[in-house]
This record gives C-alpha cells, structure tokens and sequence, in this order.
C-alpha cells in the first residue's frame, strides 16, 4: 500500500485491484483516438489503465500531497497531464477546450460530489461523448432507473434526456482501500444529444424539479401549485397529452417530460 494519508473529506477510497481496473477502463470503450477526463487520479491506477488504451488523459487532482506518489506511479507514461486542481472549482469551457470534440470523461468519484459532477456534464458540457463513473450503488441506480420505480428521480430524468444510460459492473466495498461502508457501481452514459427535442432545458428542469420536490402530490397538484393555475385548467393541458391526472411525477418517462414542457407555454393562455 503507498505512503499516504488517506483524506476522507475528498473521499478517498482507492481501488488497485488491476483486473478490476482494467475492466473499468474496458467499459469506456476507449480506442488510441480517444481524450479521456479522468476526476480524482489517486494513486494513479485507474489513470495507467486509461492511458494504456487513450490518445491522452487529462486527469484532475485536488490533493497535492499525491504528487509524489502520481509522479512516481505514472513514469512511464507521456499522455498523461496531471492537473492539481478541484475539478468544482473549474470552468467547464476551459477544461472543453483542452480536450477537444467527443472527449471520454471515466473516473472513480469521490462520493461527495457524485451527483453534482454528473449535472454538471449534463447540463454545461457541449462536446463529451460518454461518462463511465464508478459511484455509490445507490446513486448508480437512481441514474439508471426507470420510470414507475422509487429510484427514479430528477437526476434520472435529467442525465436520460441527452444520455442512454446503464449500469456496467457492480463492485463490492472491499475492492477499495480504505474500505468505504457503501457498495459501489459503474454506469455508462452515452451522450446522445438532446432525444427528445426540448426547447428549452431551463423550463424542463424547473418542471422536473417541480415534479419530485412534492414526491407524493399527484400532478395535476404539482402543476396547480407551481405554476399557480387552476384544477381544471391542470387536468386539461395533461389531457391534452394522454397523461392520466392522477399520476405521480416518477410515473412520466422523460420524454413525457420533454412533451409537457415544450408546450408549457399551453398553461399561460386564459
Ligand atoms: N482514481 C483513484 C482510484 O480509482 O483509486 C482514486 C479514486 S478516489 C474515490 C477519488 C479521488 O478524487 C481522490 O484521489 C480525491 O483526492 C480526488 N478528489 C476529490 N475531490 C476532488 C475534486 N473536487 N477535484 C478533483 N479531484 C478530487
């Protein structure tokens, strides 16, 4: 094991397992013409793994006392550069520019900035092609649920209007070092463009959002206390569409979602 100080506030958990690794970095489908984002490079072993099979990895780290041991580790390597810096903290459009069009981003993440990592690929990144995350199990199902289930959720709506996602492998909490007391999984999403046409992503997650905030409302409901308009008025625009009124918002597919908010505007008129 390296000399090295596990930081549990970055989520530090390393994997060194070298067939584990390697299967990981088979799931991205990496070829030689591929740039790849690796997030959190740790000790390196994920990033070998990637670097054996891209162009060139571009790998975020924000601890700098794992220089040393990333120097060491990564020697024999010419395609890697290693940023020191919170992958957060970073401009998307930058971090873009460096990579170039149809870039791979595949890490194993710190858990606590699981979620907002992936939002922010959904949300600001123009030229990725895929995202192979290993992350909590828990929030791996939730990317990769499907309607009518109690994992489906914002996030899973979200990341499914520009990706086709699934989940690849499961992975056992003692593959990692420290042992975390969660398991994780590895998703693939393929960014596919936006599917289902929205107009407007800003109206769409405000309808989504609005949708779940109030889980258990029905949403006719929901539509009636967000958007301040009456029963009737609420039942009709999701008639107009052949949605039941009495549906929950983790019963629509998102591509429902798409087809109510591209006609939001529907509830405006008196
Ligand atoms: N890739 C290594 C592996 O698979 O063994 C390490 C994975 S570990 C789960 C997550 C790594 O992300 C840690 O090295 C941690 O220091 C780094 N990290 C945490 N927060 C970060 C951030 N905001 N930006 C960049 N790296 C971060």
């Amino acid at each position: 094991m390296i000399n090295h100080y596990f930081k549990k506030k970055y989520g530090q958990n390393f994997l060194s397992d070298v067939s584990l690794l390697s299967a990981i970095a088979d799931d991205a489908q990496i070829t030689k013409n591929d740039v790849v984002l690796e997030i959190g490079a740790g000790a390196g072993a994920l990033t070998a793994e990637l670097a054996k099979r891209a162009k060139k990895v571009v790998s975020y780290e924000i601890d700098k006392d794992l220089m040393t041991v990333l120097t060491q580790n990564l020697r024999d390597f010419d395609n890697i550069e290693l940023v020191y810096q919170d992958i957060m903290q970073s401009d998307l459009n930058e971090i873009e520019s460096k990579l170039g069009d149809n870039y791979i981003v595949a890490a194993n993440l710190p858990y606590y900035i699981s979620t907002p990592v992936v939002m922010r690929f959904v949300e600001e990144a123009k030229k990725i092609k895929s995202l192979t995350l290993t992350l909590q199990k828990e929030v791996g199902e939730r990317l990769a649920a499907k309607e009518g289930t109690s994992d489906y959720g914002t996030i899973t709506v979200m990341l499914s209007a520009v990706a086709d996602v699934k989940i690849t492998r499961y992975i056992d909490r003692t593959f990692f070092y420290p042992e975390p007391n969660v398991d994780s999984v590895v998703i693939k999403a393929d960014f596919v463009g936006n599917k289902y046409d929205i107009k407007n992503f800003d109206i769409f997650r405000l309808l989504v959002k609005n949708a779940f905030n109030m889980r258990r409302k029905t949403l006719v409901n929901n539509l009636m206390a967000s958007y301040k308009i009456s029963r009737e008025k609420a039942e009709n625009f999701l008639k107009e569409f052949n949605i039941q009124p009495l549906f929950r918002g983790e019963e629509l597919s998102p591509k429902q979602y798409a087809l109510l908010s591209n006609n939001i505007d529907l509830l405006k008129t008196p």
